[in-house]
């Protein structure tokens, strides 16, 4: 028997010998760090596993904290604001809201509460993994870190115009989620970006809010399904503005605070400027999944969603077979709900699919080799050895 295959199980996966080198395999890594990563940080943490998590850089859609980085006062994540609790005559208490929090509060108090449980949080972004062959490898900085399970909750980017004006006004007008941010323009006219299904939902979602909604399109024919289309149509709350395209976002800066007043559309039949009151934007043009690392290594669909195998989060590799310990959760698995509290949910998933695998599945040592070649080749006879690989998946 070679030395590797005789090697003992080592608590912490720990194993030296003169030719490989020492590795550390973590129990699990976590990429990214919205809310479906910090639930997964914080489940994880509390089953004992000491996750790391790498939140990302704020390069190359790397925003650690995602999404609700860019959202003002989060309203519909249920139970997260600041209260007073008072009785009422029969001593049951009686909570009020005092303040809605906001995004960025929110991302804050997710990482010290996953921290609190033992998660290690980097601001480090991700740059390649292998996925296939255990233990899985995460590259970061070039450098390795290996881990029994990976969970992915990179989430999605939206789409915006790239105007300068848009980032001067982004928050302060701006947004780019309806069920965000549509309840601070109660009783105002808006603008929707966008003629696909995102475009129309968001439309018709801002009318229970909004005076008026205009869509603003650059085309006559829509992407989004018919039925969409048609309900916006039957919406008396909403206008038109086809084959147009908004070229400027235009405010009023009062001390630190900013409003979107106007905006300026070109026309892009008559090719005529045209300069529209409004008071704020909703770009809706669609949402771009964080997921380029994983391409040609885990199934995804045409729009580069992660596929997971039925209600669970596991991930298959582009063969559609089942990815030993890789799980997605959040929106770089989801383009239907797309909520921090969905995505919460699903990160909680992720921790429980994550530590049962482990339970079902544990690595006997982790070792690497000075060169990848053989690393590869190592764990195929490590794996051989340990006679365990692909098995016991939730
Ligand atoms: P889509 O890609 O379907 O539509 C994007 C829209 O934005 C298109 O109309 C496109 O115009 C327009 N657009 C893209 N780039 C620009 C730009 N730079 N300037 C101006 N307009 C631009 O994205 P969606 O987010 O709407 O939908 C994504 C997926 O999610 C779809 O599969 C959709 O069906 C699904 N979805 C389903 C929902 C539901 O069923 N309830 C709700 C929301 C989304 P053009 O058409 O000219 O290319």
């Amino acid at each position: 028997m070679s030395e590797i295959e005789s090697a003992p199980a080592v608590p912490g996966g720990r194993f030296t010998t003169t030719r490989m080198k020492r590795v550390e395999v973590r129990n699990v890594i976590i990429i990214g760090s919205g809310p479906a990563g910090l639930t997964a940080a914080l489940y994880t943490g509390r089953a004992n596993l000491k996750p790391l998590v790498f939140e990302g850089d704020g390069f190359e859609e790397t925003t650690p904290g995602g999404q609700l980085m860019i959202t003002s006062e989060v309203e519909n994540y249920p139970g997260i604001y600041k209260y007073s609790i008072s009785t009422d005559e029969n001593n049951i208490p009686l909570a009020k809201i005092e303040e809605f929090l906001t995004g960025p509060e929110m991302i804050s108090i997710l990482r010290t509460q996953a921290q609190h449980f033992g998660a290690e949080c980097h601001y480090k972004r991700v740059e390649e993994v292998d996925f296939s062959c255990r233990p899985l490898r995460v590259k970061v900085d070039g450098e390795n870190h290996f881990a029994e399970a990976v969970i992915i909750a990179t989430g999605a980017s939206a789409k915006w115009l790239n105007l300068p004006s848009e980032e001067e006004y982004k928050n302060f007008g701006v947004s780019a989620c309806a069920t965000c941010d549509g309840a601070l323009f109660k009783g105002k006219d808006v603008m929707v970006v966008g003629g696909g299904d995102t475009a129309m939902e968001e439309a018709t979602y801002l009318t229970r809010h909004c005076k008026s909604v205009t869509i603003v399109h650059r085309r006559e024919e829509f992407r989004s399904s018919r039925i969409m289309v048609d309900r916006a149509r039957e919406n008396d709350k909403i206008k038109w503005l086809l084959n147009s395209r908004i070229v400027e976002i235009l405010g009023e800066k009062q001390g630190f605070r900013k409003f979107v007043t106007a905006v300026k559309i070109n026309n892009l039949k008559t090719g005529q400027d045209e300069v529209v009151p409004t008071d704020g934007v909703f770009v809706a043009i669609g949402h771009k999944p964080n997921t380029e690392i994983f391409r040609g290594k885990l199934d995804m669909d045409e729009l580069g969603y992660i596929r997971t195998r039925g209600r669970s989060t596991v991930c298959n590799n582009s063969n559609g077979e089942m990815t030993a310990g890789v799980f997605a959760c959040g929106d770089c698995q989801d383009h239907v709900y797309r909520q921090a509290i969905t995505a919460a949910g699903s990160g909680c998933m992720a921790a429980i699919d994550a530590e049962r695998f482990i339970t079902a599945n544990p690595i006997l040592y982790g070792i690497e080799s000075e060169d990848s070649q053989s690393y590869v080749k190592l764990m195929e006879r490590v794996s051989i050895a340990g006679g365990r690989e692909k098995s016991g998946q939730p």
